[in-house]
């Protein structure tokens, strides 16, 4: 994998696509799309080159050992079966060992693990294993609901269809009334 967003690779190839599917690349509109497909690429792709640890600043507390949730973080990714998007929410709670960060840190994590080509599930594990590392708390649980494009407009086509995964780690895994307790605030 090179370093760097190649923007003008993906404008050759969606010259390409827009080639063979018969458009007329002389139309003023369609001239530019190209590069505004490049360009746009790189913003919604974003995380791909990032490291998502760096947003996770830990803070030191000693006193508060209860769940924290972070209830519908808004996230917007790409699949990496078909390139069209899933967008959903991501709720990450966590019960701290001495160590918490600030709410938006979390948020930022989801940010740039989701401005990657990615499938629910791996985005789930990534955010879970974030917070893990970083923070050391005595468990994390991931839960994310997403419609894909990909199965609303194609495929089985089920607009509206909700995909839910969850990824327990720690007490939430060990003890069913964590995770219960957990659950029941994200769906309140
Ligand atoms: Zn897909």
């Amino acid at each position: 994998m090179s370093k760097q967003f190649d923007k003008s690779k993906i404008e050759k190839g969606v010259k390409e696509i827009l080639e063979a599917v018969g458009a007329d690349l002389k139309r003023k509109d369609i001239a530019t799309t190209p590069k505004r497909v490049a360009q746009m690429y790189e913003e919604i792709l974003d995380g791909q080159f990032r490291k998502a640890d760096d947003e996770l600043e830990v803070i030191l507390e000693q006193t508060h050992d209860e769940i924290i949730l972070l209830k519908g973080i808004p996230l917007y990714s790409l699949c990496e079966h078909h390139l069209l998007p899933f967008v959903g929410k991501a709720h990450v709670a966590y019960i701290p060992d001495k160590r918490i960060t600030g709410l938006s840190k979390i948020a930022r994590v989801v940010d740039v693990l989701s401005k990657r080509l990615q499938v629910q599930e791996r985005l789930a594990t990534e955010i879970a294993d974030v917070v893990m590392k970083k923070l050391k708390p005595k468990g994390v649980m991931v839960v994310i609901e997403a419609e894909h494009l990909c199965m609303s407009m194609r495929g089985v086509k089920k607009p509206g269809t909700l995909t839910t995964t969850s990824v327990v780690r720690g007490v939430f895994r060990t003890n069913q009334k964590t995770r219960q307790e957990a659950l029941s605030l994200i769906s309140s």
